[in-house]
């Protein structure tokens, strides 16, 4: 008989679960009896439209039986089972199960901490077992076959004359030590414990005989002459689970970690949720719902790999693990389950798209979740930023996507960094503050909040008093463009030519220099060549000496994000070069210009403009030039 190995990160996996800690292996029964449970459900799943399986919903179940002679425990499903090459692939390797990814992720460092608070799959059999048997049959076949192992030396595949569908796994316990009594698995009312605990909403019923004694009935005699009783044992079947999954009991029978610990086991996230909502809504659309909100954005989530939806079940049966449609796009990071009376068990992918009671359920819970991220933030600030922080960009997005179409719907859920305490804040709280005599919600953008501080465009703005948005991720801008308003209020960068700061006196006054210095405004915009529409002489300005804006629909900002994305077309905003004409600069130009010497002129143009752009964090066209120029005037 052929001894083949198991694939090389099964077989790491198998190790890390034998080294495991004594505490976390418990788990291992419920990890076995969620896959005999996973495996009811397809036949059960199969036997509704197809009568040859022979089976009704009251025939499914999961047996356990402990043996204390042979310290044997077994787990039986009649389920689907597995062919040869199924028992090959799925036991063999790790590929297949769920946790694999998240594994190799976290590179097995908190490999305990792992095991104990989520699904690790079959192999947690060998956290109790010294010898792992796995016979299966799998349903339409007519061979059945056995796989044996024990451990990382390898496996054995034969034939087996199992006769029914399903499957049968046998673990043959460790032997006990002076700490470690695995001989407690064996144990009828510890494994009661154990299957309230983890299993007790699997739908399908566990069940186990279990060994009573009772008094024998005595005959007359016996009982006038007062005779102590003689007890036999007889057995029983009892049902150890419940069979009511979580989301369908009363919320007043559940305690927060039953709803955190469902949550960890269910979506492979060690991390607890920050939020979670149990809805039962009833009316127009009947469902329960379990939605949790992640703390930490999956790895992936800002991927083309992500994959949004919500586990869909059509009463206690479920139908699609990943339905998308019950989730809008701002909300793909919500993790949860569906369970409808009112969808069809048998209802296809396509058919669903269309469901008229799928899009109602979505509606609503759509509207759940957006109630629930405004309490967070109105009664629980902190979590609320903790959650901006993880998925605040994927509602940014929500806003600018679909033209704007749902912006109303997340406004109030936006928050940016404010000039004034360098905090998180929401429109509505900047908007409250705002002074009487502001008339824009003003924002700068930049790389981050250290830059934008030191942007020369918002001295003027802040000097007024004025809090200033600081827009830190590409899409901000964007976002803000989409909304337009906020409350009546527009929104204006620093960069704008008009922040509506009227001081007449000034502006006339800069007028009067512009008509005065026509020539030499010319002539800079001239020696930029095209790089700029225009120099100006600017409002803004107070310490520094030059700084770059734009006229017209795009920002420079918005110029950076949209020739990052990979498209042939570049884009380009219109430069407006500002010259500060309170600046000692301003001075040296204006001499360069009456000595005619267009040269300088020339040079110290190029040398302003190219501040400008670093001062943007743009990159300048030639270094060198720039840097050889600095060292000519020195
Ligand atoms: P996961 O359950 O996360 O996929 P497991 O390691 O627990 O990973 O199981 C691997 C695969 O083996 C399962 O996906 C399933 O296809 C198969 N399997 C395990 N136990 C059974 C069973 N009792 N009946 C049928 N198939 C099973």
């Amino acid at each position: 008989m052929e001894t083949k190995q198991f694939k090389a990160e099964s077989k790491r996996l198998l190790e890390m679960m034998i080294h495991s800690i004594y505490t976390h292996k418990e788990i291992f029964l419920r990890e076995l009896i969620s896959n005999a449970s996973d495996a009811i459900d397809k036949l059960y799943f199969k036997s509704l439209t197809d009568d040859k399986v022979g089976l009704g919903k009251d025939d499914f179940a999961i047996w356990i039986t402990a043996d204390k002679d042979s310290r044997t425990l077994k787990i039986t499903d009649n389920g689907i089972g597995m062919t040869a090459e199924e028992l090959e692939n799925n036991l063999g390797t790790i590929a297949n199960s769920g946790s694999l990814k998240f594994k190799t992720e976290n590179k097995l460092e908190e490999d305990n901490q792992i095991i104990g608070q989520f699904g690790v799959g079959f192999y947690s059999a060998f956290m109790v077992a010294k010898k792992v048997t796995v016979i299966s049959k799998a349903y339409g076949s007519d061979k059945a076959y056995r796989w044996e192992s024990e451990g990382v030396d390898g496996y054995t595949i034969t034939e087996d004359d199992k006769k029914n569908a399903g499957t049968e796994i046998i673990l043959e316990l460790i032997d006990d030590t002076d700490d470690e009594k695995y001989s407690d698995f064996l144990d009828t009312y510890r494994i009661k414990g154990l299957i309230r605990k983890y299993s007790d909403y699997i739908r399908f019923p566990i069940k186990m005989e279990v060994t009573h004694s009772r008094p024998k009935p005595q005959t007359d005699e016996e009982k006038e002459a007062n005779k102590a009783p003689e007890y036999e044992e007889y057995i029983e079947i009892e049902t150890l689970n419940s069979m009511v999954p979580l989301w369908k009991k009363n919320k007043s029978e559940l305690k927060e970690e039953d709803y955190k610990h469902f949550y960890t086991e269910k979506f492979f996230d060690y991390n607890e949720p920050i939020r979670y909502a149990h809805v039962k809504n009833e009316g127009n659309a009947n469902y329960n719902a379990l939605l949790y909100i992640p703390s930490k954005a999956p790895f992936d989530f800002y991927s083309k790999e992500y994959e949004k939806g919500l586990q869909l079940y059509s009463n206690g049966v479920l139908i699609m693990d990943k339905c998308g449609d019950l989730l809008p796009d701002y909300f793909s990071f919500v993790k949860g389950l569906v369970d409808s009376e009112d969808l069809s068990l048998n209802i296809s992918r396509e058919m669903l798209q269309h469901d008229r009671q799928l899009k109602i359920i979505a509606k609503s819970i759509e509207k759940t979740i957006s109630n629930e991220l405004k309490k967070m933030l109105k009664n629980d600030r902190e979590k609320y930023e903790e959650f901006w922080k993880a998925f605040g960009m994927q509602l940014k997005y929500g806003i600018y996507s679909d033209f704007g179409m749902n912006k109303e719907k997340l406004q109030d859920l936006l928050m940016f960094t404010s000039s004034k305490d360098k905090k998180l804040v929401t429109l509505d709280e900047y908007v409250t503050g705002m002074r009487e005599e502001q008339k824009f919600i003003y924002y700068a953008t930049g790389e981050s909040v250290e830059r934008i501080e030191q942007l020369p465009q918002t001295e003027l703005v802040k000097d007024n008093g004025f809090e200033i948005l600081y827009l830190t991720d590409n899409i901000d801008e964007f976002a803000v463009k989409s909304l337009m308003k906020y409350k009546d209020k527009d929104f204006k960068s620093v960069s704008a030519d008009d922040l509506g700061l009227e001081n007449t006196e000034k502006q006339e006054e800069i007028k009067a220099k512009e008509e005065e210095n026509a020539d030499l405004l010319k002539a800079l915009a001239e020696a930029l060549d095209g790089k700029v529409t225009k120099v100006i002489l600017s409002q803004r300005l107070k310490s520094h000496p030059v700084c770059l804006t734009s006229e017209g629909e795009i920002s420079l900002e918005m110029e950076k994000v949209l020739n990052a994305m990979p498209t042939d077309q570049k884009i380009k905003a219109q430069r407006v070069l500002e010259i500060n004409p309170d600046h000692t600069i301003f001075e040296k130009l204006r001499a360069a210009q009456s000595a005619s010497d267009s040269e300088k002129l020339g040079k110290y143009a190029s040398l302003l403009y190219n501040q400008a752009l670093l001062i943007e964090g743009m990159s300048i066209e030639n270094p060198v030039e720039f840097s050889n120029m600095i060292c000519e005037l020195m």
